[in-house]
């Protein structure tokens, strides 16, 4: 959640075009509002607009030049989204301007502690500018505020009396520095730092820094230098751009066959060689840890975990794992499932897991999550910018079912060839009809409610079909597992529902077509998602009929793309749904 970046450059240079560059990578963080300020003869200037970042770039001038400056892109915690509300903040005296991302959680306390000062704003952030109130441009300044500060950050700040320092400082909330002979960028996200230079520092929780042109110096929360080593930036393969695509969201599902590749790879290379005989042996229990989509993975993982490897495993949702007050038993391990690896609420049970294994599955080996767990998954999908994840929740579901065939062999010392049902899904992964979905899409899109059922793992594809349509679409939806329909759900029925069956295995099949039916008798609109022969009054979204657990990634597949092409028959842009934004990195 929002984007934050600055730059210092050697030579005078249209900053405002710079930064604007840079932030606009770091848009899928949050797009309500954007600002920039850097320094402009001596003073700072400062633009803000409202909305996607587009808006900003038509307000800046190219005729700035600048050498030093910061930006932000919002996704609002603490008052509306609108120009007053947008970062950057000056501090009283002007003298300093802030870009914040995290949350200030005792900002009433700490606003009423500056009586005489004006705010201009109804955001927390703006708290942290006015209580800059030296006008010494040192670390100490920032240091000293944010040892006041209850809560998350991650802060640039500038100062107009010093045009080659930019002040950074980090709790919770991700932030990175690069330097390169002519080129100083800190930033929200290592994106920022591709075709800039080959390494880069991470700061950790109370660090700060001073950076420059010629030195960067580290500091520890009482102020005193520490030292820290850099990180190799890994290429990313990815182009940041749609490739003729109308939309990310397309191009991404378009994308989940080379993810699976991506996978297949990884564990022909040994990518699970760290979870071993000797590691299994300690296990007594799973417990998975996700929010949104990763969590629906995570209920998928538990389930094929117990399935094959009969190890007994649970998933939580991160936000309430992390207050459950549950014992956990020694034998535990955890598994944090997070695309981006800096979502908070997943990475604040780390907190918890203190002591046990713990295993990550994320799509960026340079976040907070892989540095911080005893073994990394790399699920390898490659940069997912849609805010709707689909190709990172699909390598994650992959992941797990991989993991759980893993543990099965290491545990029972079989030799299931799992990798070969991973290489049939490949053959029918494409078999799929678009122009048919394209039509059950346009029965869905005038519906007042979409209801998503099915049983076992079925019910976990339900829950995320449902979330990837109501993010898009912001049609009314939930999912529940079928036979729970007639204990309260049906009452939602009538002739503007739709009800979307899910049916993938041959054992429950006959039970959740009774549900189905019953939907259908209280005048439901139905589709059934289904590889089995249905009754033809009902609309049929087919699926290949692949003998094993792996048809779930065919299902999700489909019900993506169904879910995008809802948003786009209603007019939505589906890359940057409403109040929403990717990398949840508040609480
Ligand atoms: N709390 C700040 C605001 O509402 C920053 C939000 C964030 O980082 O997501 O402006």
């Amino acid at each position: 959640m929002c984007g934050i970046v600055g730059i210092i450059t050697k030579k005078q240079v249209p900053i405002c075009s710079s930064l604007v560059q840079k932030l606009k990578l770091l848009e899928y963080r949050g797009y309500d509002s954007s600002g920039l300020a850097f320094l402009n003869k001596k003073n700072i200037k400062v633009c803000k607009s409202k909305g996607e970042i587009k808006n900003l770039e038509q307000k800046i001038s190219a005729k700035d030049m600048g050498n030093i400056g910061i930006a932000h892109t919002r996704w609002a915690t603490h008052g509306k989204p609108s120009v007053l509300n947008a970062h950057p903040f000056l501090s009283d005296d002007k003298n300093w301007a802030i870009v914040h991302n995290g949350i200030v959680e005792n900002y009433l306390e700490l606003k009423s502690s500056l009586a005489n000062v004006n705010f201009c704003s109804q955001t927390d952030s703006e708290v942290i500018a006015k209580l800059l109130q030296t006008n010494a441009p040192h670390i100490l300044a920032l240091i000293d505020v944010c040892n006041k500060i209850k809560g998350s950050f991650a802060i640039v700040a500038i100062n107009k009396l010093d045009n080659n320092t930019l002040f950074v400082a980090k709790r919770k909330s991700p932030i990175y520095v690069m330097q390169s002979s002519d080129e100083v960028i800190v930033a929200s996200d290592t994106i920022c730092f591709e075709n800039t230079g080959k390494d880069y520092y991470t700061l950790l929780d109370d660090e700060f820094c001073e950076v420059s042109l010629d030195k960067i110096i580290f500091y520890d929360k009482t102020g005193k230098v520490i030292k820290k080593s850099k990180t190799l930036l890994k290429k990313s393969q990815n182009k940041f751009s749609k490739d003729n695509l109308p939309h990310f969201m397309l191009k991404e599902i378009l994308e989940e066959k080379v993810a699976i590749k991506n996978i297949i790879d990884y564990c022909q290379n040994n990518g699970l060689k760290k979870i071993n005989k000797s590691l299994v042996r300690k296990i007594k229990q799973i417990i998975f840890i996700g929010c949104g989509s990763a969590y629906h993975a995570g209920l998928i993982g538990a389930k094929l975990i117990e399935r094959y490897a009969k190890i007994p495993s649970t998933c939580h949702i991160a936000s309430e794992f992390r207050y459950a007050e549950t014992d956990i038993k020694p034998g535990t391990v955890f598994v944090f499932i997070s695309q981006s690896g800096e979502t908070a609420d997943t990475l604040a049970n780390l907190e918890l897991a203190k002591g046990f294994i713990t295993i990550g599955v994320t799509n960026n080996m340079h976040s907070t999550l892989s540095r911080a767990v005893s073994i990394c998954l790399d699920i390898m999908a490659g940069k997912e910018i849609a805010v709707a994840s689909t190709k990172a929740y699909l390598a994650q579901v992959l992941m797990l079912y991989v993991l759980s065939r893993h543990l099965q062999n290491l545990k029972f010392n079989t030799k299931v060839d799992y990798l070969s049902h991973v290489l049939d899904l490949l053959n029918v992964f494409e078999d799929i009809d678009f122009k048919k979905l394209d039509d059950i899409a346009k029965f869905v899109a005038n519906k007042s409610e979409v209801i998503f059922i099915g049983r076992d793992l079925d019910y976990y594809l339900a829950l995320e079909a449902s979330l990837k349509l109501k993010e898009v679409s912001y049609i009314p939806s939930f999912a529940v597992p079928s036979g729970e329909l007639k204990h309260g759900y049906l009452a939602q029925v009538d002739n503007r529902t739709c009800v979307v069956g899910i049916t993938t295995q041959k054992n429950l099949h006959s039970k959740t077509l009774s549900n189905v039916s019953e939907a259908h008798s209280r005048g439901g609109n139905i589709v059934v998602c289904s590889p089995f022969d249905i009754e033809q009054k009902y609309l049929k979204i087919d699926v290949p009929n692949i003998d094993n657990d792996l048809i779930c990634l065919l299902v999700a597949q489909r019900l993506q793309y169904l879910a995008y092409r809802v948003s786009v028959i209603k007019g939505f842009n589906p890359d940057k749904p409403r109040n929403l934004a990717k990398s949840v990195t508040v609480e």
